[in-house]
Parts: structure tokens; sequence; C-alpha cells
């Protein structure tokens, strides 16, 4: 079972409150699964750094209701902007767990193509970060789409960089 965290808690609260193998899902103000991240990957960073400054560093991150099913991600637009480590929220109704890594893989890899395993809830939720950049700066707004877009919305910039359209 994950742990999950608010956006706003510190790299060093995390890692107070988790164990070396459990996954820390990074929740976002409204309550929603944004990332998923492994203590490992947050010892390298200060303790005093809120998760929101490394949400930009987080994978492409699909959060999926249990019921659905596992075949529904293998056929769906979404296994396209997976990358290689990229982790599957998986939403219980009253806990998350994260499916990821080479079990993942084999699994979606073995499923391409099979309309339906088990459940009927659809997967529609892509947790994606801004790739906008400007100069040193990397913007950190982190977007849920139902679909990949065609016309790339504004950005909310919260660094307060340049002005820009989502950049994917
Ligand atoms: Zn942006």
């Amino acid at each position: 079972m994950a742990v999950q965290f608010p956006s706003t808690a510190s790299v060093g609260e995390v890692a107070a409150n988790i164990s070396p193998g459990q996954w820390a899902v990074i929740v976002d103000e409204g309550g929603r699964p944004t990332g998923a991240v492994l203590p490992v990957t947050l010892s390298g960073y200060p303790q005093d750094r809120p998760l929101t400054s490394i949400l930009s560093e987080l994978p492409p991150t699909v959060i999926a209701p249990a019921e659905a099913p596992v075949g529904l991600l293998a056929s769906s637009w979404m296994i396209e902007e997976l990358e290689p480590d990229s982790p599957v929220i998986v939403a219980y109704p009253d806990h998350l767990s994260v499916w990821s890594g080479p079990a993942l893989h084999r699994a979606l890899a073995s499923l391409a193509g099979e309309a339906e395993l088990y459940g009927d809830e659809d997967i529609d939720d892509l947790a994606k970060s801004c790739e906008y950049r400007e100069d040193d700066s990397i913007c950190t707004h982190r977007e849920h789409f139902v679909a990949r877009p065609t016309e790339m919305p504004e950005c909310p910039n919260p660094e307060c960089l340049s002005d820009h359209d989502f950049t994917w």
C-alpha cells in the first residue's frame, strides 16, 4: 500500500513517514493523486525541499481505478505517453497502490489488444508535467489529461516564467 502525502509536504517529511520500499503518492491541492516516488529517489534532495518542486521531474503517470480492465490501458492513447519509469497509480476505494517497473511492462506487453479482462471502469487520467524551460528554470506545473489535447491549454505557469502554453 502506498502512503499519501500532500504536494506541500517536504522531502524530509516523506522520508520520516515511509519505509524504504514503499511508494509515496503525491496528492495535489484537489486531493487527486498526481505522481509517485520511491524514498530512494528522494534521498538526493534537500530535506526541506517541498514535493511541489520535484513534480516536474516525475514521469507521466496514469491514475487508474482499481476496477478498470488492465487491457484498456494497454490499448489506450496513454500507453504511448508512458516513459520506462512511469508508474500506474491504482486507486482502490480506501487506498492507493502503485504498479511499476518490469511487472507493469510485462503485463502491458502481453495484454496489448485485449479489450477486456475484468471490470468496466474507464482509465482517463494521465498526470503529466509541463516541459517548458526558460534558461535554468523549469515549469513545475503538472496537469491531468483525459486525452492528448489537439490544442495545448494555456499553462498556469506557477513559476512565473514567460507566458506559455502547456508544453507536452
Ligand atoms: Zn508550464
